[in-house]
C-alpha cells in the first residue's frame, strides 16, 4: 500500500521523522511542563500566536474561509463553535443561534461540512430536559438540511449521559447524529455493543483515544494500552456495521485502521460491503468509515489519506473562546502541550 511504505518504509517499524531519543522525548516533556505552568503568564499575544495554527479565528466568517481554502487539499471539515460547560441554561441560547448561523452558511456556501456540538455547552451538566431540547433545535435543523451532527465526547461525568442524548435524538426519528467515544475508556466496548443493538446501522461513532485524563479506575492510562485498546474499538465498530470515523493522528493507530478496512474489503471507492441494502446517511459520509484530523496536526498524514482516495475530514474550531479554551484542554492534558512544542522545534514531524 502507497501510504504505508511512504510512512513505514515497508516495514512496521515508525519512520525516521517519528523516531526520537529518550533524551529529546525527556527534555520535551520537561519543557511541555515548563510552558504548562508559564503559558497563563505570556502575553495573549504569544498564546494566541501559538493557537493561530490550531484554530480557525474569532468569526465564522474567518473559519468559511479558511474551510474554502483546505477544499482544495480534498479534506471535508467539520465545524466546532468553541467553548463548553456554561453555568446557567439561559447561555445555551448563544450556542443554539451560533449553530443555526453555521447551519445557514455550510447550505449558503456549498462547502462540504458538518457540526460537532460540546453537550455541555448546551447545558447537558445544568438540566437534561433542557439540555435535550436544545439538542433536538440544532438536530432538526441540521436535519432539514441533510447535515450530520456529532456529539463530542467530554470528560467522564458527561459519558452516559452524552450516549442517552444521542439515543433520545434517533427515538425522536432524528437519524442525523451521532457520537463520539473514547478509545482509553474501559466501558467503551460495552457502549458500542449496546449502541449497535438499539441503533443497528445507524450507529454511527468518532473513535478516538480521548483527551481527558481520566482515572486508572476507569481507563487506560498507559499509551501502549490506549492505542490497542482504541484499535480494539475500532474493529468493534467495523465488525458491527456502524459507519467508524477514526479520529488520530497517531500512525499506529491509522496504519492498524488500514489493515483493519482492508481486511474487511471497506475503502475508497467500494461499496460498504457490511451492508446488503446501502444506508442511507446525511451528506458528506464516506463508504462507512472516514479519517478525521484537528486543524493544524499532521496534514501531510491527512493529504496522503486524501491522494490515496479516503475520505478526510479536518475539525475546525473558531470562536472568540480560544484563550480559554485552549488553557483549559492544557491543564487538564499537559501532553498536548508537549505535542505543541513539538510542532513548533520539529516543524516536520507535524505539517499543517
Ligand atoms: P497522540 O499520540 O496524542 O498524537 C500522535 C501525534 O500527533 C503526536 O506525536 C503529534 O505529533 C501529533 N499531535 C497530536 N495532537 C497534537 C496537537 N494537539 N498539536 C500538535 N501535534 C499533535 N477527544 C475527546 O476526548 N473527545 C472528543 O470529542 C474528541 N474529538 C476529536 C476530534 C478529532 C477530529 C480528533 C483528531 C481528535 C479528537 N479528540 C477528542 C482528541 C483525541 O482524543 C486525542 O486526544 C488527540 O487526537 C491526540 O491523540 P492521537 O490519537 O492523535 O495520538
Amino acid at each position: 500500500m502507497n501510504w504505508r511504505s511512504q510512512y513505514f518504509g515497508g516495514s512496521k517499524s515508525l519512520p525516521r521523522n517519528c523516531q526520537v531519543s529518550s533524551h529529546c522525548v525527556m527534555s520535551m516533556v520537561l519543557f511541555g511542563r515548563a510552558i504548562v505552568t508559564f503559558l497563563p503568564f505570556a502575553p495573549r499575544f504569544i498564546v494566541g500566536w501559538v493557537a493561530k495554527r490550531y484554530t480557525a479565528g474569532e468569526s465564522l466568517e474567518k473559519a468559511l474561509e479558511l474551510m474554502k481554502k483546505l477544499s482544495s487539499e480534498g479534506a471535508c471539515f467539520t465545524i466546532d463553535v468553541l467553548g463548553e460547560e456554561i453555568h446557567s441554561i439561559e447561555e445555551s441560547s448563544w450556542f443554539i443561534s451560533e449553530y443555526e448561523a453555521v447551519i445557514d452558511s455550510i447550505v449558503s456556501s456549498g462547502i462540504d461540512a458538518n457540526i460537532s456540538i460540546k453537550p455541555t455547552a448546551l447545558g447537558l451538566l445544568i438540566d437534561t430536559k433542557s439540555a435535550h431540547s436544545n439538542i433536538e433545535r440544532i438536530v432538526s435543523k441540521a436535519a432539514e438540511k441533510n447535515i450530520f451532527v456529532r456529539l463530542d465526547m467530554e470528560d467522564n461525568r458527561t459519558t452516559q449521559a452524552t450516549i442517552d442524548a444521542t439515543l433520545a435524538m434517533h427515538s425522536k426519528g432524528f437519524e442525523n447524529i451521532g457520537l463520539v467515544l473514547q478509545g482509553r475508556m474501559f466501558r467503551t466496548p460495552d457502549d458500542i455493543s449496546e449502541i449497535c443493538n438499539i441503533l443497528g446501522p445507524k450507529s454511527d461513532f468518532r473513535i478516538c483515544k480521548g483527551i481527558y485524563l481520566e482515572s486508572s479506575e476507569i481507563s487506560h492510562t498507559s499509551y501502549r494500552d490506549i492505542v490497542s485498546s482504541t484499535n480494539r474499538s475500532i474493529d468493534l465498530m467495523l465488525d458491527s456495521g456502524a459507519y467508524t470515523a477514526i479520529a488520530s493522528h497517531d500512525l499506529p493507530v491509522i496504519d492498524h485502521s488500514l489493515q483493519s478496512l482492508e481486511s474487511r474489503g471497506i475503502g475508497p471507492g467500494k461499496e460498504d460491503p457490511r451492508h446488503e441494502t446501502p444506508v442511507s446517511r446525511s451528506d458528506g459520509k464516506g463508504p462507512g468509515y472516514e479519517f478525521q484530523f484537528l486543524l493544524g496536526v499532521r496534514g501531510n498524514i491527512r493529504r496522503e489519506l486524501s491522494r490515496n482516495g479516503h475520505r478526510t475530514r479536518i475539525y475546525i474550531p473558531y470562536g472568540k473562546k480560544w484563550y480559554e479554551y485552549g488553557m483549559r484542554r492544557l491543564r487538564e492534558n499537559p501532553g498536548i502541550a508537549v505535542h505543541v512544542t513539538k510542532a513548533l522545534l520539529m516543524p516536520w514531524t507535524n505539517r499543517r
